[in-house]
């Protein structure tokens, strides 16, 4: 426990994995956190100052899965282990419990194993900068080795952050009262902040690359350096023994990206659903990528689309040259399937966290990379392809690795090089070579046991092995004293069944045994180490033949949005028009039941009209509509088709959509004051070159509030910022405004009333509607049919402007009002012919049975008209 407390003296805020033998026991209050996460036994060991120490552990093999749930529950793990081996320990003369020191922290922006991964999305590491009023952020995914830098104001930090979708970051603690953001996000930390000194960074940065200038990288501002600095000195604290491979630092520009905030993503489910998952997402729906790499960029082109028309035409005419090749399309996908995570186990090996599997996973990885490019080789004219002749070039260019490394390793992979076996035979004669001493030893083992079975005539004689005596004679107690007096043998144990010994001879054997099984494990980790070196000295040729594998998955996959789901090419121009023909909202398409066609719809906003006001019952399509036509821009600026017959869309430089109202209560606000929040972000951030979304703003407050400020924000929208824009609203009375408004265009969700229903026809049309309807959708709904017909009554009466008489019949009890009328007047004639009886009865004057007969009288009035 000395030890214990000793080590967790450095770690006091991290949960302690603390290694004996095949388990990382946790201790005290950590093994109480982390019993209660994990949902494992807690027990307990030994005493401190007469307090019982509570325990918990996991055993080593399954500790990945133990630490993914750890990871997700936002602790972090430091992992200690047992520095020498028992032996080699007692061999020196060691005393008390073996060393132990921490050889990593695992945090959720730090991890490299595939278990503990998402294969299709990176896995951030981002740290804030700042040098005075200047921030940066720095981001890194040490699972791939990716590194960028970007100046970012204070305004835009969150929406940076949001882009990054950082599973941890770090920021200065001195930042702390500044960005308010920083706190509330999850997995942030606060780190102190002499660790962001962007003096020091600069000189880390070049120990880090082993050069002696950064000029060849770029220019980096000094909250640039801070940022990335911070980033390497967190990398340097948390992974202590071997830092990851990290690309060369590379500078990106803030306005190279359209500006999404987070709610706008939230509203609009790029990555993923409200509720926080990736199926249902925009990212699922044109998902047709075939590799992790190809995924993994696909999320990050989504998560942070373009500004740049050159960039994302270059984008798109990779992904039409595919188009035009969709003979080849199969042929390539299935290619691409065959190459595995290429980068992933890349890091892994650098980080020196890697194994025999990683090694394979690369050189099948290479091999299959060129096959793919040799592929596309024989449909490339070199002029006119020059985009995917260049990248078959780099898909090639490390595929002589995979030559070097197949023929060295076996068909059966152990997870871990110390489990050994992994190197192939006939791959290097010495190994080959100790592997037969070692087979031979054990064939001279059983000879030798047949021996000892016909020297002492006892059949039953086994030689055995275990951990603490090693190979030994076994034989059962019947015949120990036989073995006892026998000078050959030498007594090493009794125990209840059986006595064990053991001979010079046998103790040779082992020696010989073992020292060639070490022997030949030290060989194959000292081969693998070898061929590690190899790979490490072409890691960036790795990583570009994995970067050249993804541009082409993603270009592929968009090109099959086209061949296979009549998505088109988009037009980018760098004026104001959004021209989308037959547009489409790529999730509810793909979800809807078979056979069941989705209404396209065009959308057209010009100079002259770019803000339209969409009105139209429930459920008639208005937010599918203003979202569709959103997930369009994006789409088309992340570089990929989009689902419409023809579209032409003006660079947008920020994005922002305010759909339905949500609860914060986490961060104490009310649906209406998120919902105002959202809307004041909107108002004050965007520019004539902005598209804005906005549906049913000043639905969460009263009525006419609720309709002034709608009002009011669409003036604004319309006089001020001059954007284009949709705004959806069940204020009818707002259609009123396109007489005033110049550039208002008002459009109608279209339905049928047939039979009393209506018949939602999903089309836009030039126009307006009057009735929300929403008294047929709470029908559908299933509410009580007495709900909905009186609900039914009550907006007649409104529409015929009885709305302060309909306020106080809303007061009586819930029922029929016809009914409620027409059994209003037969009660009071009933009623007063029951006070005409009672008034006229003299109770005095009644004999007994007049009074029972007056009684069932009462009764038969009373009940009069009930049957
Ligand atoms: P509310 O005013 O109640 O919020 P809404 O007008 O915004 O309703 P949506 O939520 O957009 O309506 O659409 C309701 C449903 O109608 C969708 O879930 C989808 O199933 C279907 N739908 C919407 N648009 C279309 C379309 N163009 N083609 C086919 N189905 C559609």
């Amino acid at each position: 426990m000395a030890q214990y407390l000793n080590v967790k003296q450095e770690y006091k805020d991290i949960l302690l994995f603390y290694r004996m033998g095949d388990f990382y026991e946790m201790f005290l209050h950590d093994a109480e956190i982390a019993a209660e996460a994990l949902g494992i036994a807690l027990t307990h060991r030994g005493q401190i100052d007469g307090e019982r120490v509570a325990m918990c552990g996991v055993p080593v093999h399954a500790a990945d899965s133990y630490l993914a749930k750890l990871i997700k529950q936002g602790h972090k793990v430091a992992i200690c282990e047992q520095s020498e081996t028992p032996e080699a320990f007692k061999r020196r003369g060691g005393k008390g419990p073996l060393p132990r020191n921490v050889v990593r922290v695992v945090t959720p922006g730090t991890i490299q194993e595939d278990g503990l991964l998402d294969a299709y999305q990176n896995n951030f590491l981002a740290a804030v900068g700042r040098v005075a009023d200047a921030l940066a952020v720095a981001w890194a995914d040490m699972s791939t080795g990716s590194f960028h830098v970007q100046s970012c104001r204070t305004a835009e930090l969150e929406s940076v952050l949001a882009r990054l979708g950082p599973a941890e970051f770090i920021y200065p603690d001195d930042l702390h009262e500044k960005v308010s953001v920083l706190s509330l996000a999850e997995q942030s930390s606060r780190q102190p902040a002499a660790l962001f000194d962007h003096n020091r960074a600069r000189s880390l940065l070049l120990d880090y690359y082993g050069l002696a200038t950064l000029d060849g990288l770029g220019r980096f501002s000094p909250q640039m350096l801070s940022a990335a600095g911070g980033l390497l000195r967190y990398l340097q604290k948390t992974q202590l023994e071997q830092m990851p491979y990290l690309t060369l630092l590379c500078a990106v520009m803030p306005q190279d990206f359209m500006v999404i905030d987070t709610a706008t993503r939230k509203s609009l489910e790029l990555t993923q659903t409200l509720s926080g998952e990736r199926k249902g997402s925009l990212l699922y729906a044109i998902d047709e990528t075939a590799t992790a790499g190809g995924a993994r960029l696909l999320h990050r082109r989504l998560s942070a689309p373009l500004t740049d028309k050159d960039q994302i035409e270059e984008r798109l005419e990779l992904a039409n040259w595919f188009v035009r090749h969709s003979v080849l399309m199969d042929d390539i996908s299935s290619l691409l399937r065959e190459i595995p995570d290429i980068e992933r186990a890349l890091a892994r090996l650098a980080a020196a966290r890697g194994g025999p599997r990683d090694l394979a996973s690369l050189s099948q990885g290479l091999a299959a990379a060129r096959r793919l490019s040799l592929r596309l080789g024989t449909n490339l004219n070199n002029t006119a392809d020059q985009q995917i002749t260049q990248l078959c070039a780099t898909a090639q260019n490390a595929a002589f690795l995979a030559e070097k490394i197949t023929p060295a390793l076996a068909d059966e992979l152990p997870a871990s090089v110390k489990d050994g076996h992994f190197i192939a035979r006939g791959y290097d004669s010495q190994l080959d070579d100790l592997r037969q001493m070692r087979d031979e030893s054990r064939r001279l083992i059983a000879g030798l046991q047949a021996r000892y079975c016909d020297d002492t005539q006892i059949a039953s004689l086994k030689i055995k092995h275990n951990n603490v005596l090693g190979y030994h004679i076994d034989v059962r107690s019947l015949h120990g004293d036989k073995l006892m007096q026998n000078p050959l043998f030498i007594h090493r144990q009794t125990t209840a069944q059986s006595v064990r010994f053991t001979t010079t001879e046998l103790s040779d054997m082992e020696r010989q045994l073992s020292s060639a099984a070490e022997r030949a494990l030290a060989l194959e980790i000292d081969l693998f180490s070898r061929l590690v070196d190899d790979v490490l000295a072409q890691k960036q040729l790795i990583s570009q033949t994995a970067e050249a594998v993804a541009d082409i998955d993603v270009a592929l996959s968009t090109a099959c949005l086209c061949v296979c789901r009549n998505y088109c090419c988009p037009q980018l121009g760098n004026d104001r028009q959004f021209a989308i023909t037959a547009g489409r909202h790529p999730v509810v398409e793909k979800a809807l039941a078979a056979g069941q066609p989705f209404i396209a719809n065009d959308c057209h906003l010009t100079d002259g009209a770019n803000l339209w006001l969409l009105t139209g019952p429930n459920m008639a399509g208005k937010s599918t509509y203003l979202r569709q036509n959103a997930q369009m821009a994006i789409l088309a600026q992340a570089g990929v088709f989009v689902p419409a017959s023809a579209a032409k869309i003006g660079i947008v430089d920020k994005i922002f959509s305010r759909v339905g109202a949500s609860d914060d209560l986490a961060r104490g606000q009310s649906t209406f004051m998120v919902e105002m929040v959202e809307t004041a972000a909107i108002l004050n951030q965007s520019t004539d070159r902005s598209l804005v979304i906005l549906d049913e703003i000043g639905r969460g407050t009263a009525t006419w509030d609720g309709l002034a400020i709608a009002w009011a924000c669409l003036e604004y929208l319309h006089d001020e910022i001059g954007c284009r824009a949709l705004f959806a609203t069940h204020y009818h009375e707002l259609t009123g405004l396109e007489e005033q408004l110049e550039r208002l265009a008002t459009h109608a969700m279209q339905v049928k009333e047939w039979k009393g229903d209506i018949v939602f026809l999903h089309q836009v049309a030039k126009g307006a509607v009057d009735r929300s309807y929403g008294v047929h959708v709470a029908r559908l709904a299933g509410l009580p049919v007495q709900v909905t017909k009186r609900a039914g009554q009550l907006v007649k009466q409104f529409d015929n402007g009885h709305l302060q008489q309909a306020a106080t019949l809303s007061s009586l009890p819930l029922f029929d009002r016809h009914l409620a009328a027409e059994q209003s007047t037969d009660d009071s004639e009933k009623n007063s012919r029951l006070t005409e009886m009672i008034d006229a009865l003299e109770p005095d004057s009644m004999t007994p049975k007049q009074a029972l007969s007056f009684l069932y009288d009462l009764k038969g009035c009373a009940d009069e008209g009930k049957k």
